[in-house]
Formats: structure tokens, sequence, C-alpha cells
């Protein structure tokens, strides 16, 4: 196990997906753990955020967005060290430049290949050591 410590989160209402993107990360041996909505997401940060390495979240969530999942992340400084990558369907230059200015660490479309979804990740974790 290349990562043996921590875990990645996933964030998205839709299973298929969260299902599928944690198919492709464990590939690389990456621990998984998903949420389906934001509120769940927001629970399992508070309780385990030492051990996460990376969030990739959806902004596209019934209730709480990822925007609103970013924001809290962002706004407590005990969650530094979390990663956060957003993912979404759309990929207007409006939700880049809001997921910039809200302090997300990346954005991906979800149009992407496994493999590109994969090598992007594992730059980001390289990068943090
Ligand atoms: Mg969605």
């Amino acid at each position: 196990m290349s990562q043996s410590k921590g875990f990645i989160l996933i964030v998205d209402d839709e299973k298929d997906i969260t299902l599928l993107t944690q198919r492709f990360l464990e590939l690389e041996d990456y621990n998984i753990v998903s949420a389906n909505n934001g509120r769940e997401a927001l629970q399992i940060i508070e309780e385990r955020y030492s051990e996460i390495l990376l969030v990739l979240l959806d902004i596209m969530m019934p209730q709480i967005s990822g925007f609103d999942v970013l924001k809290k992340i962002k706004a407590n400084e005990k969650y530094n060290n979390i990663l956060t990558v957003l993912f979404s369907v759309k990929n207007f230059q409006m939700d880049i430049q809001k997921a910039k200015e809200l302090g997300a660490d990346g954005y991906l479309p979800k149009t992407i290949s496994g493999k590109i979804l994969l090598d992007y990740i594992k730059k980001m974790l390289e990068s943090k050591k």
C-alpha cells in the first residue's frame, strides 16, 4: 500500500460517480471513503480530518453544495492540510473562478478520463509531501 496512512474523501450525490471514481483511485491503492451529500461529508471531515489527504468534491448537490462544503473546510484552521479538488459536470470559467476564489486547490470537469483523474490526484498528493 503506497498510501497506508490517510484517505481520499469522494463526495458526490450520484452514487454511480462515487463508485466509478473510487474504482479508478483504488487502482493506485488509495484508501477511499465516500459521502453522498454535503452533510455526510462534513461529518466525516469533522470526525476524521487528520486522516484526510484530499477531498474530491462535487459542486452540484442538493441542500449543501460543494462550494458550501469547501467554504467550511477553508474556514477552519484544523482542516488546513486537506487538499480540495472540485469536481463538476460543468466546466464553465465561472465555476473555476469561484472555486479558486474560495481557495480550492484544484478543479476537474467530470468529463475527464479515469486515467487523467488518477494522474492529477497523484501529482497533487506528491506535491503535498
Ligand atoms: Mg451532483
